[in-house]
């Protein structure tokens, strides 16, 4: 009995009453830092604990893999049991474990592999051309989205009417080819997984009845994002049940330019009759200024279902508001507020730098190193995601499946062996005419005898290394596959040839990925039977977000606003608040777009626990391009009264001065801040502070090569440029 209640004591009524309602399809809709996922959580401990469920009757869906690690680890702490066959993961995760379940019944090959989008895009480019399509008029990436667009909406090639106009025309030709090559060499790609995984249940009766049976309830976090397969997927399994669990908040929506729904918020209502909403109202996890400051902005949008956070946890500090002159002014600013906070006691991991676009992070990232600063960024390249890694992954997917199509484009001349451009060509000819993989077309071409000798040693070079790696690959343990890879492939021999870091940096994280193979987690037991390579491949291709610098390293944590979904700090800093990167240029002039981007400056701010720090430029490079933004709109939406501007122009009582074009000395007042400047030994630099006066005047100096320094204005030598 006292377990019951530790489940339910360190919650709230309205949170009670979610985590213990009886058995039925409910919907928990409410705003960020309510309480959601501990509800979540906590509710799925409920049904174990209370209700005598099984953890093999529990479906969990999360919104990232690092949200499904957490909740597994929370729900085991809270019921002191091992959730380790729990079925918690991303939609992506659980539809790849049905898929590896029921190969068969799915139509899939037993050795079909998950291609990344960086793959998908390769297939598509190289598809364009074999074709003759003029790439200018149909962008492989365009294409691309097309294609995942359809198939997030449950379209496949067959079911579209053959468009009269021209560029849909080829559009859907291409749909159509890029579907046969993936059925060819048995490749998923991240879309395919989910449309696969529903048509696997629509279309095989038992399958559904068996997970039907299986999973007494089914949990969603996040739920304002599922997309319309997801929705659908979700709508299957518990049909005629009852028995769904979703949590989530139409202000947080934020994916709909990949196709999520928020209308499945809607949708659930009516499809579920019976189910009932439990609001939440308490916020957790900010102070008031910050969630006030949130509540604020997010009620300029119209389209909301309408609700207000409170808390009791004080005001807090004042949001504080910087302008920078420009970007690296920016990154400077908020590397020496994380120095400070360090200093003061404070660990790098409650600290997040969120920003719009990948792109920014360069800038965190050079001065975070320049102090020596441990920092973790989410969701920039990958570990997986590198060159070298993807070419040893490639070697290792092909040794497990020679038809693999995307990964024999990727090695079968890298590193280079002699199979020349115009050879690889006539094999991707044979492979289309004959509907074969590019493997099979090797072979054939070679059986043919129809190659010079020197192409015909080299293509037969390649498929016998591939076999002698797989044969001697056998029975190896994973770790030693993977290192026969490395070492064997030629990929090591080849960067030690490039020149400088780079090849190094190469070959160390190929020993890095070496490594990952021998800390891989494997399941010997796992349900899909999946050997350990596949397993690890899988991991890799799914998960690579997870792998990258140490987990227990106390660091700065950075990633786009959309990726800091779900997560909370301590001290957060929201930066690049301006006009064309947030909102970005895209969606100035789309209602609906600008909406969506309120949204995610709403869960920006939200994710701060006890301050948060706003940031925008005067100026800066984007693009390769010097821009002037005008503050972010978002910015004006926040009332005043919650914001203290630390600009440090407010620290300085003397007028602004005019700017003197000149090169001899200047006097006294001709400085502005932001005014670039040059000094003989430090080179360019700008002007940050001005104190003191007369002969005891002096300027603080950002300079571009030698960072921070105070000078004397009676001596420095400065030419105002
Ligand atoms: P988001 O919308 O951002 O996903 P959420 O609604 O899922 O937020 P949680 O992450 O579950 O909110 O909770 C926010 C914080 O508040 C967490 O630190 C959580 O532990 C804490 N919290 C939630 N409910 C309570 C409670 N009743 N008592 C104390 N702390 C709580
Ligand atoms: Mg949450």
């Amino acid at each position: 009995m006292d377990k019951n209640i530790s489940l339910i004591d360190s919650l709230n009524d309205a949170q009670r009453l979610a985590v213990s309602a009886p058995n039925r399809s409910m919907l928990i809709l409410a705003g960020a830092g309510s309480g959601k996922t501990r509800v979540l959580v906590h509710r799925i401990g409920w049904q174990i604990q209370v209700e005598g469920l099984s953890i093999h009757n529990i479906l969990a869906v999360t919104f990232t893999n690092k949200a499904a690690k957490e909740m597994r680890g929370r729900i085991e702490d809270l019921l002191n049991i091992s959730a380790h066959s729990m079925w918690i993961g991303t939609f992506h995760g659980i539809a790849h474990r049905l898929l590896r379940r029921h190969a068969k019944q799915a139509k899939l090959p037993d050795t079909f592999q998950v291609m990344d989008s960086d793959d998908q895009l390769r297939i598509i480019k190289r598809l364009v051309k074999s074709l003759n399509i003029d790439d200018t008029k149909w962008p492989p990436k365009q294409m691309m989205w097309f294609i995942n667009a359809q198939k997030d909406e449950g379209i496949r090639a067959r079911h579209m009417i053959e468009p009269n106009d021209i560029f849909q025309r080829v559009q859907l030709q291409i749909y159509k080819a890029y579907e046969a090559i993936c059925d060819r060499s048995g490749l998923v790609d991240f879309a395919e997984l989910l449309l696969r995984a529903h048509e696997l249940l629509r279309d095989n009766e038992d399958v559904l009845q068996f997970y039907q049976d299986r999973f007494k309830q089914v949990h969603v976090d996040e739920f304002q994002d599922t997309n319309t397969i997801q929705y659908a997927w979700l709508r299957l399994l518990t049909e005629g049940r009852d028995n769904l669990f979703v949590v989530g908040d139409d202000d947080q929506s934020i994916y709909g330019w990949r196709g999520a729904k928020i209308e499945n918020l809607y949708n659930f209502q009516s499809h579920y009759p019976n189910h009932q909403v439990i609001k939440l109202e308490q916020n957790y996890r900010s102070t008031g200024n910050i969630l006030k400051s949130a509540n604020a902005l997010i009620a300029k949008n119209d389209s909301r279902m309408g609700k207000e956070l409170w808390t009791d946890s004080g005001d807090g500090e004042l949001i504080s508001l910087y302008t920078a002159f420009n970007e690296q002014d920016e990154a400077y600013f908020v590397v020496e507020k994380i120095r400070k906070w360090v200093a003061d006691g404070g660990l790098r991991q409650d600290i997040a730098i969120l920003y719009r676009s990948n792109a920014q992070s360069r800038q965190f990232e050079e001065k975070l190193m320049a102090t020596g600063t441990p920092y973790r960024v989410y969701g920039g390249l990958r570990f997986f995601e590198r060159m070298e890694v993807k070419n040893a992954l490639a070697y290792l997917r092909i040794m497990s499946n020679h038809n693999d199509d995307a990964s024999f484009e990727r090695v079968v001349n890298t590193p280079t062996r002699g199979v020349g451009a115009k050879l690889i060509d006539n094999i991707r000819l044979l492979a289309r005419e004959n509907e074969i993989s590019l493997w099979q077309a090797s072979v054939e071409l070679i059986n043919q005898n129809k190659l010079t000798p020197r192409a015909g040693n080299a293509l037969k070079g390649f498929l016998d290394l591939i076999k002698r790696l797989g044969e001697e690959a056998k029975g190896k343990e994973l770790f030693d596959k993977v290192k026969l890879i490395v070492e064997k492939s030629g990929l090591v021999e080849a960067y030690k040839k490039e020149k400088g870091e780079k090849g190094e940096t190469r070959i160390e994280n190929l020993e890095e990925l070496a490594n990952a193979a021998r800390l891989f987690d494997f399941d010997e037991d796992n349900e899909e039977n999946l050997n350990e390579l596949d397993m690890f491949l899988a991991h890799a291709a799914l998960e690579s977000g997870d792998m990258q610098g140490d987990d227990y390293e106390d660091c700065v944590q950075l990633m786009t606003l959309h990726s800091a979904k779900g997560l909370e700090f301590k001290l957060v800093f929201l930066v690049g608040l301006e006009e064309g990167l947030f909102p970005s240029q895209q969606s100035t002039d789309d209602v609906g777009r600008l909406e969506e981007e309120r949204r995610l400056c709403y869960v920006g701010i939200t994710r701060a626990m006890e301050q948060l720090i706003i940031t925008h430029a005067e100026s800066r490079r984007l693009y390769g391009k010097e821009t002037y933004p005008r503050p972010s709109r978002f910015l004006k939406e926040i009332p005043a009264e919650f914001i203290q501007e630390i600009r440090i122009r407010a620290n300085v009582t003397r007028p602004v001065a005019a700017v003197k074009k000149s090169s001899s000395l200047p006097q006294a007042g001709t400085y502005r801040l932001g005014q670039r400047v040059k000094h003989i030994k430090f080179g360019e630099g700008v002007v940050l502070q001005m104190e003191g006066e007369g002969a005891q005047e002096r300027v603080q100096i950002n300079f571009q090569n030698v960072g921070l320094k105070w000078l004397m204005l009676s001596y420095a030598k400065l030419e105002v440029l």
